[in-house]
């Protein structure tokens, strides 16, 4: 993963070979350039040229393609706060009759420490997983109770209103970007729009190569594992399903190993399982 040009924000600490995503370097620079640009300068300039910063970006595309990793990781990078994490169909059902004082809640500390800092130093991220499934009910009064037009209205009223907040972001995500409706996507909402692809050759060979480092230092994953060929077999995987795959290897050695008619005995000594090509072709067919 290419280090984007953004020191001044990133934290210190922050270590890009422990990210752990592979294959969206294009992405991941491209969300920098769009959405972060103006963070890079210091607060005291924002304020005094009144500078917005982009306070909503929807990330679409496939599902498992790594859309929660990168939103996550962009928070850690960004010292911001533990992102609040909203699940679209669960704000519809779990929390019917108080949907909108949720999305209120959602917003409540940033509110409060922009109004005690009075600057926008410390981010608060708020993410939407699957976003879609809130604004394709909007104006589907069928359940009776309109709770998807009521979420979606507080939820724009909230992202209007926090003009002058500029410490939060909210990151919608979504397998169904025709589902979004388009005044959701104008600037000051979800003004930033970042498609995630699934991984190309090279990508799903970082992919696999982060999935199996664990297993590779502890010599576990055995010398004839061909990663590049893996990722050649594995065309239109997604960086879960190359997840998958690595599981379902793991498995196939275990199984390998196991003494017939026992739960789970291993055969020989358990220093001698490893994973082999041999487990990756299995795991594939
Ligand atoms: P969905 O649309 O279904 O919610 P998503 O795009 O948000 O999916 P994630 O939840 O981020 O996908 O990823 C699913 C799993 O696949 C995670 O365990 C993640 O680590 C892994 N994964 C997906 N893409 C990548 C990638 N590019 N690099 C490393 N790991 C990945």
């Amino acid at each position: 993963m290419k280090r984007p040009n953004v020191d001044a924000i990133i934290r210190p600490d922050f270590k890009f070979e422990d990210m752990g995503i592979g294959g969206l370097d294009n992405e991941f620079t491209s969300i920098f350039r769009r959405a972060f640009a103006s963070r890079i300068f210091p607060p005291a300039l924002v304020e005094k040229l009144g500078i917005q910063h982009v306070k909503g970006m929807l990330l679409y595309g496939p599902p498992g393609t790594g859309k929660t990793l990168i939103a996550r990781q962009i928070g850690k990078m960004l010292n911001a706060k533990e992102p609040k994490i909203v699940n679209g169909p669960e704000i519809l059902s779990k929390y019917v009759g108080s949907s909108e004082e949720n999305i209120r809640n959602l917003f409540k500390d940033a509110e409060a420490e922009y109004k005690q800092k009075g600057d926008a130093s410390s981010l608060h991220i708020i993410i939407f997983d699957e976003l879609d499934s809130i604004f394709k009910q909007r104006g589907s009064r069928g359940d009776g109770t309109g709770v998807a037009d009521n979420v979606v209205n507080q939820l724009l009223a909230k992202m209007d209103g926090v003009d002058q907040l500029n410490n939060i972001l909210v990151i919608g995500m979504t397998n169904r970007r025709d589902l979004i409706d388009e005044a959701l996507l104008r600037p000051g909402r979800f003004e930033v729009q970042v498609e995630i692809h699934l991984p190309d050759e090279e990508g799903r060979n970082q992919i696999l190569e982060i999935k199996t480092k664990k297993m590779r230092d502890n010599g576990a994953l055995a010398s004839d594992v061909d990663l590049h060929k893996l990722a050649k077999l594995t065309k239109n995987f997604s960086g879960a399903e190359l997840e998958g795959l690595v599981k379902s290897a793991t498995s196939f050695a275990l199984s390998r190993h196991i003494k017939v008619g026992t739960v789970g005995q291993i055969k020989g000594d358990w220093k001698d399982v490893v994973v082999n090509m041999d487990c990756f072709l299995n795991a594939l067919n």
